[in-house]
């Protein structure tokens, strides 16, 4: 080919480019639907440190279900009334969402809220450490009740627009987890702990809390380009509340809260859904220590923190700046964090405790039921595959953890996260146990417990660097 050739089509080339207007980010679409999961009764509720047979449904147990599609890629958010679930009903629930509406498995973020007032979807019970698992019938009702879902929320599909936002909670937010003026006494023979959770309100022995507390609601919210609201994804790093009546089923204030920013809805159709996924609450719950609270009847507790937090976000939804694209994005992982090791003379302590607590009072003792989980976590599957996820929905960046996480790792994210706008989900697609940060474990406290948190040390800082990993390749895709 000759120079002048060349030249030409190199022209051309440039021209042909040149022309073509730039690539117009198109139009978001969101469509938002609830699926019901709520048990039969009669099944354990294990939101107690034993279980007891659910005796009345008090409120409905949902999957609430938000899909968004920008054009080129489709997202789906699903937020259920669980206390927490197997990574393997994850794994079912988004096998059917792939195969009924197109949406990849990666692309799917399903996650507990944490109500203390629900069956189990844990699997073998109270813990199994075991990453695969058969699933029971109600693990099988919820999988195939999650992708209904999801394929709902994808019927409605709609243009949308989207808005980020915050609102402050502090008021009821305490981090559960106190250094004390005493050693306190621990399951484990001859160890002592410096930390102490939920510690007697009031206590004489109260030095100071051993952690922050996040007191930061992040929401997204869609709506149609008209105004009205599809649908409302919050995040508050608040344990639960608690304070049901006995043998109750219940959302918890994940529920109320949902109910109460839907009252401040006009009515329609289709209705608008609000969602509450749980932040980083591993240490945090609603129970102030220092200034001890009177008792109140059932639901009062639970319907003041919800209809407080509903009001803020409220409030801060009306200053929300709404956009018409959010090009979508999502990495998931699954990470070979080990298992918590069980040290030999751990083992042996369990083993010897374990025989020696026979009978109807010592099989119940606190020892005893810590021997069982530690015996169990010897056992444990060969690999973890924690979970991990980030989603992009244009500048907000959503992570995800499989476990109880601690406030000051969601606290993090949002810090060294890329994206301004960043929070983190906790109890993702599986129940991998507490995860307190490395120094917490100096302390101990209940959270720290061998069979209470089931991974290595280190696997704060391992989840956080993946997590920050996927959160930079999500923006690099951006430009
Ligand atoms: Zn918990």
């Amino acid at each position: 080919m000759n120079r002048a050739l060349m030249l030409l089509i190199g022209v051309l080339t440039a021209g042909a480019f040149a022309a073509e207007p730039p690539a117009r980010p198109k139009q978001l679409r969101a469509g938002a639907a609830t699926a019901n999961i709520t048990p039969p009764l009669g099944q354990d509720i294990i939101g107690g440190f034993l279980p007891f047979p659910g005796t009345h449904v008090h409120d409905e147990l949902l999957a609430r279900c938000l899909v968004l599609d920008d054009g080129n890629t489709q997202l789906a958010i699903v937020v259920c009334d669980l206390l927490g679930l197997h990574r393997s009903v994850s794994v079912e629930a988004r096998r059917l969402i792939e195969k009924d509406t197109g949406i990849p498995a990666a692309h799917v973020l399903i996650s507990g809220t944490h109500t203390h007032s629900a069956v189990s979807a844990l699997g073998e019970m109270p813990r199994g450490y075991q990453s695969d698992t058969e699933l029971d019938d109600y693990q099988r009702f919820v999988a195939r009740r999650v992708a209904d879902g999801v394929r709902s929320a994808s019927n409605l599909l709609r243009p949308a627009q989207i808005a980020f936002g915050t609102a402050e909670a502090p008021e009821h937010l305490f981090n559960r987890r106190w250094h004390m003026r005493e050693p306190v006494a621990t399951p484990f023979t001859g160890r002592l702990d410096k930390v102490k959770m939920n510690p007697g309100a009031g206590s004489a022995d109260l030095v100071e809390p051993a952690g922050p507390t996040d007191p930061t609601v992040s929401f997204v919210a869609l709506r149609e380009p008209a105004g009205r609201l599809i649908a409302l994804l919050s995040a508050y790093s608040l344990h639960y509340v608690g304070g049901v009546g006995a043998g109750h089923i219940s959302a918890d204030y994940f529920g109320m809260y949902c109910k109460a920013i839907e009252k401040l809805q006009p009515e329609n159709d289709p209705p608008f859904v609000a969602i509450m996924a749980n932040g980083t609450s591993g240490d945090v719950n609603n129970i102030n220590f220092r200034t001890p609270r009177p008792a109140q009847p059932p639901y009062a507790q639970m319907r003041h923190v919800a209809e407080d937090v509903a009001a803020k976000v409220h409030a801060a939804l009306k200053k929300a700046s709404w956009k018409d694209a959010a090009p979508l994005g999502a990495r998931y992982r699954e990470l070979d964090i080990a298992w918590r090791k069980v040290e030999p003379e751990l083992l042996a302590w369990a083993k010897d405790t374990a025989t020696k607590s026979t009978g109807p009072v010592a099989s119940k003792s606190l020892p005893a039921i810590y021997a069982k989980r530690v015996l169990r976590l010897a056992q444990a599957s060969t690999k973890t595959k924690a979970p991990v996820q980030v989603l992009r929905l244009g500048e907000i960046c959503i992570g995800t953890t499989c476990t109880e996480t601690f406030s000051e790792t969601g606290l993090e994210f949002k810090k060294r996260s890329p994206f301004a706008q960043s929070f983190l989900v906790e109890l993702a697609h599986g129940y991998y146990g507490y995860m307190p940060t490395p120094r917490h474990f100096e302390w101990g406290g209940y959270e720290t417990w061998p069979a209470t948190n089931a991974l290595e040390r280190e696997a704060s800082v391992k989840m956080m660097d993946a997590l920050l990993e996927m959160a930079k390749e999500l923006k690099a895709d951006l430009k």
